[in-house]
């Protein structure tokens, strides 16, 4: 039509390599001994670019899974069904290894490089990720239970990806979940009402029935959950199988799936469970020390989840500055424009170093116990400044795109839902700051081994040695800490993403993390650096898309 001449619209951002859209990724992944796996990265990065993957991303939330709960003649079925979307993104990320080959491969840089492919593949479709991350951490929990990981151990680490609900022993591939969470209380897990009884003489490792019920339990077509109930010595985790060996289906009863803000792609049920068979793991009354290996590493993956986020919001926003002129030029060329787009980078790339070196002492941890200490409180403050982060990331990335990213076609409006999620679950954002806080009152070491790390970067920075400081101090002062939970982890998280910065990334970068988020230079918005800050190396970090599409393609 004469009238419809389409012009400055901003091509698709597709065909582009995942991987190499974040510089900090590629720079680092030697650093944190992963340099090995950069080929298979690679390769998966530009699988995650490609419009067959967008695709995929955006068929799986655009139909969601749908609940079966009976047959036609009444008969519970309890399954859940998945656009086929969902089951190519599953495939994807089994066969890459991303639910398990830190376990099954565990050489030095496997974390990492596991952490990575889940980041790259993550920024396809969130949801997906989820019984991905469940499974991952599960193994070592389950592990407590050596007779019950040796027999699943197996077939939880093989890269073949099976949706059909059958005994262990006929699978190729199984995956697991979580289930915690009930009616009356999730972060207090004490409050759990479920109960277990031995169906014999109970102990670690034995059969007991399980009665009640979860109120959040994701990934439902999972094979197994590890799950929190009472037995006679107190709350305990056990592995709960949805078939039995012989091939019946464990009484496992889909009330009704979620109808969430975003994470659409993945199905999150409520369940009741009579009579309910599983499996002890560890002994009984040492349930939430035994999760708590799961726990720690599902953070991680919310961390990782947020920064990929994070990555893909400025890939967008940054493709889109790019290719969008107003008022005579290239919105990538205005001051302001080019200040919110290397704040968001900032942003982003103190994330991705923050996963990374967590990963690292992850992969260090077995042999290292300094490495083991600083993993356990990184994780905690990084879980809680990371996912905090990435809902006001989103929120500005979207305004990037001006309208069109407030439109479903464009992937923000997704980005925005799944942004507060991560600091949600898995220890919402209060229960994680308050574990700092009891880090801080009760190990030693963890805190000893926080301080190390920032020391590692003592003398690089005078901003940087003045915050630590200052840091130290507020540490020190033992007075209402609770109350002050969230400043000081605040303060920790950023003292720790500088020296990160400082020591592994890029000097633009760390110079202006430290002018605006230490040195105090900085408003409450994003796009508010000062404005010596170096922005034009900063926005080409953002913006490698420039020189990967150029307009009109
Ligand atoms: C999409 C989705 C999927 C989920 N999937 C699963 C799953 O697969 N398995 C599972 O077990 N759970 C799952 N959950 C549950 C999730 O982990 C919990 O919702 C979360 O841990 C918070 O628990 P709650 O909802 O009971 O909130 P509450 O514990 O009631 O907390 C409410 C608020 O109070 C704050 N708060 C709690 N204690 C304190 C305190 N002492 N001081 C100050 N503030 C406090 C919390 O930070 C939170 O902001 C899922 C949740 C969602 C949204």
């Amino acid at each position: 039509m004469e009238t419809h001449d389409v012009t400055n619209q901003v091509p698709p951002l597709c065909g582009y390599n995942v991987f190499d859209a974040s510089a900090t990724i590629a720079e680092s992944l030697a650093r944190f001994d992963a340099g090995w796996a950069e080929t298979a990265l690679r390769t998966l990065g530009e699988r995650a670019g490609s419009d067959e993957a967008i695709g995929l991303g955006f068929a799986a939330n655009r139909n969601p899974p749908t609940l079966r709960a009976f047959d036609r003649f009444g008969q519970r079925v309890d399954e859940v069904e998945y656009h086929p979307a969902y089951h190519a993104l599953m495939d994807v990320a089994v066969t890459n290894g991303l639910h398990a080959s830190s376990w099954s491969d565990p050489k030095p840089g496997a974390q990492v490089a596991r952490a990575t492919g889940f980041f790259l593949w993550s920024q396809v479709d969130a949801g997906h990720g989820c019984p991905i991350s469940m499974t991952h951490a599960a193994i070592p929990a389950l592990r407590v239970q050596a007779d019950l990981a040796r027999t699943w151990e197996p077939s939880i680490t093989a890269r073949s990806y099976d949706p059909q609900l059958k005994p262990r022993a006929e699978k190729r591939g199984v995956l697991l979940g979580m289930a915690m969470t009930e009616k009356q209380g999730g972060s207090d897990v004490r409050a759990n009402t479920t109960r277990a009884t031995p169906t014999g003489g109970g102990g670690p490792g034995a059969e007991y029935a399980l009665v009640g019920h979860k109120w959040f339990c994701s990934a439902p077509m999972g094979d197994a959950f590890l799950v929190l109930a009472q037995a006679p010595r107190g709350l305990s985790c056990f592995l709960l199988p949805r078939v039995l060996p012989d091939g019946t289906r464990n009484m496992f009863a889909l009330q009704r799936l979620k109808d969430k803000l975003g994470n659409r792609s993945n199905a999150s049920s409520e369940v009741e469970w009579s009579g309910t068979l599983a499996y002890l793991i560890g002994e009984e009354g040492r349930g939430i020390q035994t999760i708590v290996e799961m726990v720690n590493f599902t953070r991680l993956d919310c961390i990782i989840g947020s920064a990929a986020g994070m990555r893909q919001a400025v890939s967008q926003a940054a493709h889109h500055l790019a290719h969008r002129s107003a008022f005579g030029k290239l919105l990538i060329d205005q001051p302001l424009a080019q200040n919110v787009l290397a704040d968001l980078e900032i942003e982003a790339e103190a994330a991705e170093l923050t996963f990374m070196r967590l990963a690292q002492a992850c992969d260090r941890a077995a042999s290292d116990p300094r490495e083991a200490a600083f993993k356990r409180i990184g994780t905690a403050l990084g879980k809680y400044w990371v996912c905090k982060r990435a809902a006001p990331h989103a929120a500005e990335a979207l305004e990037c795109l001006g309208g069109n990213g407030y439109v479903e076609e464009s992937i923000m409006p997704r980005l925005y839902r799944e942004a507060p999620l991560n600091s949600l679950w898995e220890g919402s954002g209060n229960v994680n700051a308050l574990d700092v806080m009891r880090i801080l009152a009760k190990e030693a070491t963890a805190i000893e081994a926080f301080h190390d790390e920032i020391r590692s970067a003592h003398g690089l920075d005078t901003r940087l040695d003045l915050a630590a400081a200052r840091l130290r101090e507020a540490l020190h002062d033992p007075a209402d800490r609770e109350r002050r939970a969230r400043r000081l982890v605040e303060q920790m998280a950023l003292v720790l993403q500088g020296s990160l910065l400082v020591r592994f990334g890029d000097p633009a970068v760390a110079d202006a993390f430290l002018a605006s988020r230490l040195a105090g230079d900085w408003g409450q918005t994003f796009g508010t650096l000062p404005v010596d800050t170096p922005f034009a190396a900063i926005i080409e970090r953002a913006a490698p898309q420039r020189r990967l599409l150029t307009p009109g393609r």
